[in-house]
C-alpha cells in the first residue's frame, strides 16, 4: 500500500528522504507544498526534480480524509464531516472571532472513556485516527477556508478567516492515542507546516495522568483539563477516569505541566449540571482545591443531546457559580455556544459512530441509566 505522506512529521519524513536516496532537506520542501500550500499532486511540485516526484507517486500518496459534508452556521461557525472509512465519519468545527479563528479537531472515533454527560463518550469507542487523519482536519480547513477567502476576495491572511488557533476539543480523547496525536501536533507547530507557536495550540484531557507527563517532555502545548467536579466523589462519578487518577494525582501532574507549559496557566474546564455540580458549596470547594495551582476556569454550559439524562444549569446558577469563583481571585470564563443551529458545539459532536463496544446495548443489559437531580428523569 502506498504510504500516506501526512502520516509523517519532520523527523519521520527526513528518515524517509535518506531511505529513498534524497538529501534530508527534501522534506522541508515536500512540508511545504503539503501543509502550506496544500497540495495532494506530486506533479505540482514545481521545484522538485521529476524523477523524484515520479518516484514518490509509485510509492506515496497525500490523501486526507474524504469530505462527507460541510455546514455553515449563521454566526460563521463552520462544521466539517470527515469519512474516516467502514461508515464512520468525525467532526472538526471552525470558529471564527473577531481576534482569532479556530479549528477544534478529533482524535478519536468515539471515546472509550464513557463520560456520562458527553454524546461522544454515549456513542462507545471504535478505533483511534491515524495522523493523517488528524493533521487532516487542519489540512481540509486550511483550504477550504482560503478557497473561499479568494473567491470573496477576502485577504487570505485576514486572522479571522484562517486557522489561527488550534484546539484539540473535538471527539475522542487525545491523551488516548499519543503517538498519532503527537505527531500531528509537531506539524501544528512546524514552521515549514503550519507553524503555528505552541500556546496557540491547546489540548484537552480529561486526566491521562502518565501521558500527562509523558506530554509534558514531548510536546508541551498550552493545556486543558476537563475537571468538571468539585470532589472525587462527584467526578468519579461523571467522568469515570477519575476512579484510575484521582484529583489530587491529577492536579500534581497538572503542576508538572507547567514547568514545561507554553503558558503560566491551566485552563480547567467545567460543563455545568443542574443540581448535579453547580452549586455554591461546589464553587467553593473548586475555589479551595485550586489554590494550590495556576488555573484559570472555563465554565461550559452543558450542551443536551438526545437520550441525556442531565439538564442545563440556569443562567442564574452559572452567574451564581461564576462569582463565588471570582471573588476567590480566578479568572473565569463561561463559553458562549457558537454554531448552535448546526449542532456544533462542544459534545455535540456526534459524527458517525460504529460502537466497536457496542456500549449502549451492554449499557441496556447491565445498568439501569442513573438518575441525578433527585431522581425523575
Ligand atoms: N476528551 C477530551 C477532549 C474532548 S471534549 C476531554 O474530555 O477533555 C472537549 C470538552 O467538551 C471537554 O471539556 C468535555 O468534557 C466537554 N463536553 C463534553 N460533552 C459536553 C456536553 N454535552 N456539554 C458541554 N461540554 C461537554
Ligand atoms: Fe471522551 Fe472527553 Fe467525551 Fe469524556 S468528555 S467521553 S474523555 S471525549
Amino acid at each position: 500500500m502506498a504510504m500516506n505522506l501526512l502520516d509523517y512529521d519532520a523527523e519521520r519524513l527526513g528518515q524517509l528522504m535518506v531511505q529513498l536516496g534524497e538529501k534530508p532537506f527534501r522534506a522541508k520542501q515536500l512540508m511545504k507544498w503539503i501543509h502550506q500550500r496544500g497540495v495532494a499532486d506530486f506533479d505540482a511540485m514545481s521545484d522538485i526534480a521529476k524523477s523524484f516526484r515520479q518516484k514518490l507517486a509509485a510509492d506515496a500518496k497525500i490523501a486526507p480524509p474524504e469530505m462527507m459534508a460541510e455546514q455553515l452556521a449563521k454566526d460563521g461557525t463552520r462544521k466539517w464531516l470527515l469519512d474516516v472509512g467502514t461508515g464512520n465519519g468525525v467532526e472538526a468545527v471552525f470558529i471564527p472571532e473577531d481576534d482569532r479563528g479556530t479549528l477544534c479537531i478529533s482524535s478519536q472515533v468515539g471515546c472509550a472513556l464513557d463520560c456520562s454527560f458527553c454524546s461522544t463518550g454515549r456513542q462507545g469507542f471504535n478505533r483511534n485516527l491515524s495522523t493523517a487523519e488528524i493533521i487532516g482536519q487542519l489540512w481540509w480547513a486550511n483550504k477550504r477556508l482560503s478557497f473561499d477567502a479568494a473567491r470573496i476576495g477576502e485577504a487570505k491572511n485576514e486572522d479571522t478567516r484562517i486557522v489561527s488557533n488550534v484546539v484539540m476539543m473535538g471527539m475522542g480523547e487525545p491523551l488516548a492515542n499519543y503517538d498519532n496525536v503527537v505527531a500531528a501536533m509537531r506539524l501544528m507547530l512546524d514552521d515549514n507546516a503550519y507553524g503555528l507557536s505552541r500556546r496557540r495550540v491547546t489540548l484537552s484531557t480529561s486526566g491521562l495522568v502518565p501521558q500527562l507527563d509523558r506530554l509534558r517532555e514531548d510536546c508541551p502545548v498550552a493545556l486543558a483539563v476537563s475537571l468538571h467536579a468539585p470532589n472525587d466523589a462527584i467526578r468519579d462519578d461523571i467522568v469515570p477516569i477519575n476512579q484510575k487518577y484521582p484529583l489530587k494525582e491529577l492536579l500534581d501532574a497538572c503542576n508538572r505541566y507547567l514547568e514545561k507549559a507554553p503558558r503560566d496557566f491551566i485552563t480547567y474546564e467545567y460543563v455545568m449540571l443542574d443540581g448535579v455540580n453547580d452549586l455554591p458549596e461546589h464553587a467553593r470547594q473548586v475555589a479551595a482545591m485550586l489554590r494550590s495551582t495556576s488555573a484559570k476556569i472555563n465554565l461550559i454550559p452543558f450542551n443536551p443531546f438526545p437520550n441525556s439524562s442531565f439538564k442545563r444549569s440556569s443562567r442564574d446558577a452559572i452567574v451564581r457559580f461564576r462569582d463565588i469563583l471570582q471573588q476567590a481571585g480566578y479568572i473565569v470564563t463561561v463559553r458562549k455556544t457558537r454554531g448552535d443551529d448546526i449542532d456544533a458545539a462542544c459534545g455535540q459532536l456526534a459524527g458517525q459512530v460504529q460502537d466497536k463496544t457496542r456500549r449502549l446495548e451492554r449499557m441496556a443489559e447491565t445498568r439501569p441509566i442513573l438518575f441525578k437531580n433527585g431522581g425523575s428523569a
